[in-house]
């Protein structure tokens, strides 16, 4: 029988047995109620974003439970990976699958039943091949089997993208063996698909944890894809260091892409279903580990690629809908470092893309298709906070309840950070509107653009338009202009588009009030794409952090190559850069980076302090720069100048008000003035804390920071109980994060 052992047996808690087995300090968000239940035999179901930290909440009940955890993953290819990754941190783990020999099968059953497997990977096929539950049913009875966990676990439903009939038959598992807990894992996002998982596994009372999708070291932004789009992408992979995936939308564009892109001299791969397997095969390989930095994929790149160093994800052609878009631009950043995420908008695009649903056979999946283009390209426009519209795409809110997010502003988005200012285009809008009136709302936008114009195309001239009043009367616009105002116009439902397959315009009663001069319009008009921001973590770094990062990375690839693995299995990439922040010298130093756990502490401690000492000796540096530890949170925000709304506050505040007296005569909330001043801070203007939080307890927030550096607001709220405010916490953590700043 599967027992219980109780952590607390041999760790003092779970976090040390974390730190132990894989060197974290703290758990990710939804992770410990997981192991919690898992270790209680209870059964779960567990739904968290790509990168969330879902393998965590089987292999850490594994290691502390008696027996084997038996895991179920439809990934042939990533099932290795994930043995290297755990073979690496000194945790007995195999695989079985149906790409193995006999032998090899044999040998690795015989160990299952000495015992000298934690943790078992297997694909379903595997699972439901004859005898294998007898090997169960051994296993249990003697070494113990501690928990099936049924990764991907969205395979088992039709409504799912990647319905798999194999995995239907799990639901064995639980009328064979009624006694071991079940888990579910997966990222799908919607609910329907949810209700199916915990019905065909037949979870009994699971634990459910949902986690936010908000992948919040995620910076979304969108960028228009002009004629010089090509120019725009380079200086992007430029501006971007680390590895990236450009998704384009034809296998045809790949190529093109890809060869010009190694012309000039970038280190590229493609990937697409035109490719033979083993070219696939290889060139996956050879991007996860770091040989080459690019990857100009399609869509049938990504899924199931375990890379969690991904540092940039560009959409170089515009995505059908949004919750692929999601799925794709997140591999970036899985392991939580900061990662950039660009799509690229061209109406012609979108054009490309409408007519090839209208060539699809079936009405119902044009419709359906239609409408989620529709969507993806709202997205593209959106002048509000792009986070904002994902998540209510998924049917979350901002996490405004948690109070990371005051006034529904990320500020980790284009739209957040670099608002889009707003024109008043009133005039052009009523001469829009009445063009469309006048052409007695039969036409769609290009046409009505064309009579603007003054165009003397066929069209106009056959059905006389030339002859109507505004027939050129908006020679003083470009097309793209009106193009962008009709846009907007519909956006703002001011005027409305006919759905059926050929948009035509339609005046509605906000129409007719732009028309008689009863409300005004404003447009959100792009502006010059200036440079967007350089990696964010980039920012901080001095030279010699750089460069020293720079060697590490050498070594990790060094070391990775001698053992055939990928190089984030000997360190994640937030090692390193702390590695390089604290230069830690001796082994005590070395087990105290995040990343370090014991077993990695003993196979790789020597050669990488070796290195630190060399570099600090080559450079003449001191050893722990210090105060280092406390700045591994990277500063996101960036400098840019404050408005005068922010000035107005500073002014009072500087008078000596209070922020509720400030709110009070300006009007305005008091959370809005606590982030105008946050901000202010950000940018360096001199704000009085005392004025603000009262010494005591800004002595007791900045203990809990340097405590807990990477932790959320809610962590730290709790912490310090529930008589600080978040707006106390994210003022004197400002003022500390720019306090660390060189
Ligand atoms: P998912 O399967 O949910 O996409 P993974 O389990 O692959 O995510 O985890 C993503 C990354 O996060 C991995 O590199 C993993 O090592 C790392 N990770 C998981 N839990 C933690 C934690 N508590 N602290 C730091 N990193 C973690
Ligand atoms: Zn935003």
């Amino acid at each position: 029988m599967a027992g219980v052992a109780s952590p607390t047996a041999a760790f003092p808690s779970l976090e040390a047995a974390l730190k132990h087995h894989f060197g974290y300090d703290q758990f990710r968000p939804g992770q410990r109620p997981v192991i919690e239940a898992v270790l209680k035999n209870q059964d779960a179901l567990v739904i968290m974003p790509t990168g969330g930290g879902k393998s965590l909440c089987y292999q850490l009940p594994g290691l502390l439970k008696l027996g084997v955890m038996v895991v179920v993953s439809p990934l042939i290819a990533l099932m290795q990976d994930q043995v290297d990754s755990l073979t690496d941190n000194g945790v007995a783990a195999t695989c079985l699958n149906s790409s193995l020999d006999y032998n090899t099968i044999r040998q690795r059953e015989a160990d299952l039943r000495a015992g000298k497997i934690r943790l078992l990977y297997v694909s379903p096929e595997r699972l439901m091949s004859p005898g294998f539950f007898g090997l169960l049913e051994q296993l249990i009875k003697t070494v113990g089997v501690s928990g099936f966990a049924i990764d991907e676990a969205h395979c088992v439903s039709e409504w799912g993208h990647d319905f798999r009939p194999e995995y239907r038959q799990l639901s064995v598992l639980r009328e064979r063996f009624p006694q071991i807990g079940v888990m579910g894992l997966t990222a799908t996002a919607t609910e329907r698909v949810r209700v199916d998982i915990a019905q065909q596994l037949r979870l009994r009372d699971p634990l459910v944890q949902v986690s936010s999708f908000n992948r919040p070291n995620l910076f979304y932004e969108v960028r228009p894809k002009g004629r010089d789009g090509y120019v725009e992408l380079r200086r992007q992979v430029k501006q971007h260091p680390g590895s990236g995936i450009i998704y384009c939308l034809s296998r045809k564009r790949v190529d093109e892409l890809a060869q010009k892109l190694t012309a000039d001299g970038e280190s590229v791969l493609p990937y697409h279903a035109g490719l033979s397997d083993a070219t696939r095969r290889e060139n996956q390989t050879r991007f996860i580990r770091d040989d080459v930095r690019l990857m100009v994929a399609t869509v049938a790149f990504g899924m199931g690629i375990n890379k969690p160093d991904v540092r940039f994800v560009i959409h170089y052609d515009i995505p059908r809908n949004i919750e692929g878009y999601y799925q794709e631009s997140g591999r970036a950043g899985r392991d939580g470092e900061p990662a950039h995420c660009t799509l690229y908008l061209a109406y012609g695009d979108v054009a490309t893309a409408e007519y090839l649903i209208s060539q699809k056979p079936d009405e119902t999946e044009q419709r359906i298709a239609r409408q989620q283009l529709r969507q993806m390209v709202d997205y593209a426009e959106t002048t509000v906070c792009r986070r904002r519209v994902q998540l209510s795409y998924f049917g979350e809110t901002l996490g405004e309840a948690l109070g990371e997010y005051p006034e529904g502003l990320c500020h980790q988005c284009d739209n957040c950070t670099n608002p889009p200012p707003m024109e008043d285009w009133t005039v052009e809008a009523q001469k829009f509107l009445s063009c469309v009136a006048r052409c007695q709302e039969r036409f769609g936008m290009a046409h009505i653009i064309d009579v603007l114009r003054g165009s003397k195309k066929q069209k106009v001239m056959d059905l006389r338009h030339d002859q109507l009043s505004t027939h050129g009367i908006g020679k003083d616009r470009s097309v793209d202009e009106w193009r962008l105002l009709g846009r907007s116009l519909l956006h703002q439902r001011l005027v409305d588009e006919t759905t059926d397959g050929y948009p035509v315009l339609k005046l509605n009663a906000a129409s007719w009030q732009v028309l008689r001069k009863q409300i005004a319009v404003e447009v959100a008009v792009p502006k010059d794409f200036a440079p967007g921001p350089a990696d964010a973590s980039t920012i901080e770094d001095t030279p010699e952090v750089a460069q020293l990062l720079t060697v590490l990375k050498a070594l990790r690839k060094q070391l990775a190559d001698q053992q055939s693995v990928p190089p984030y299995v000997v360190f994640p990439e937030s090692a390193l850069r702390q590695m390089a922040r604290t230069r830690p010298q001796t082994p005590e130093a070395f087990g105290q980076v995040s990343g370090v756990g014991s077993r990695k502490l003993d196979q790789y401690g020597e050669v990488f302090t070796a290195a630190i000492r060399q570099f600090c000796a080559d450079y003449g540096l001191e050893s722990d720069p210090g105060a280092a530890r406390n700045r591994s949170r990277p500063v996101r925000e960036r400098r840019q100048a404050v408005g005068d709304t922010h000035r107005h506050t500073l002014d009072l505040h500087r008078q000596g008000l209070s922020i509720q007296e400030v709110a009070d005569q300006r009007g305005l909330k008091p959370s809005t003035i606590a982030n105008h001043l946050e901000q202010l801070i950000r940018h360096g203007e001199a704000v009085d804390m005392d004025q603000l939080v009262s010494a005591d307890r800004q002595r007791a927030i900045v203990d809990v920071l340097v405590d807990m550096a990477d932790g959320t607001l809610t962590e730290m709220r709790d912490r310090l109980g529930h008589t600080f405010s978040y707006e106390d916490i994210r003022l004197v953590r400002a003022a500390w994060q720019m306090a660390q700043q060189p």
